[in-house]
């Protein structure tokens, strides 16, 4: 069995088409590379992109995905594997056990909440693997701004930031998933001093 990366994106169908091509980009490079896909299991948006991509070069797809998604169609019947949940919450949790590691596409409130739990298990030191940001077009500046002023009012520590890495390319996701592989960032939230 493949490695399986966790992709969260967008489920939205009214992108400018430049998220739909890097989507694409990233569902060949990731079987290129001999990874698997498990992510949300839906059919709209960047995540139906991504999940068709990967299947047109032969990679695996599993998708986990509510029971209300489902019945509502929005399921990517395709999947290799397609497993239905009850619960998003339940849903998170299968997608994050399964994953070796995890990347942020542009992504709407879904996907900011997918990835920002992912960040919350990791400065717990509940979750190990490594987090990337696909900061596409400078997508996700503004989130990073507010992540170092988070840092400046001590809301968080410097180690907070050296739990995701981001990548500016397709190719680059890979690089930062690897560079973070090679240096585990150390959780040290609970030292007093
Ligand atoms: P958003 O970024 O708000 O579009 O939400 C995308 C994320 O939330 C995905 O990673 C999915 O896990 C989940 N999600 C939201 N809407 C859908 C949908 N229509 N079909 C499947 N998953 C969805």
């Amino acid at each position: 069995m493949p490695k399986l990366l966790c992709v969260y994106c967008s489920s939205s169908d009214r992108l400018d088409p430049k998220y739909t091509a890097a989507a694409e980009e990233l569902g060949r490079e990731l079987v290129a590379r001999g990874w698997g896909l498990v992510y949300g299991g839906g059919k709209t948006g960047l995540m139906g992109a991504l999940a068709r991509a990967v299947k047109s070069r032969g990679g695996r797809v599993v998708g986990v995905i509510p029971q209300f998604m489902k019945a509502r169609e929005l399921a990517y019947d395709e999947a290799d594997e397609l497993v239905t949940v009850v619960t998003m919450r339940e849903r998170k949790l299968l997608m994050e056990t399964r994953a070796d590691a995890f990347v942020a596409l542009p992504g709407g409130f879904g996907t900011l909440e997918e990835i920002m739990e992912i960040l919350t298990l990791r400065q717990l030191d509940v979750v190990k693997k490594p987090c990337v940001f696909f900061n596409q077009d400078g997508f996700y500046n503004d989130l990073l701004r507010l992540f170092e002023r988070m840092l400046a009012e001590k809301f968080c520590k410097p180690s907070n930031l050296e739990l995701f890495r981001v990548a500016t390319t397709v190719p680059d996701i890979f690089a930062q998933i690897e560079a973070a592989r090679n240096v585990p960032t150390e959780s040290k939230w609970f030292q007093t001093r």
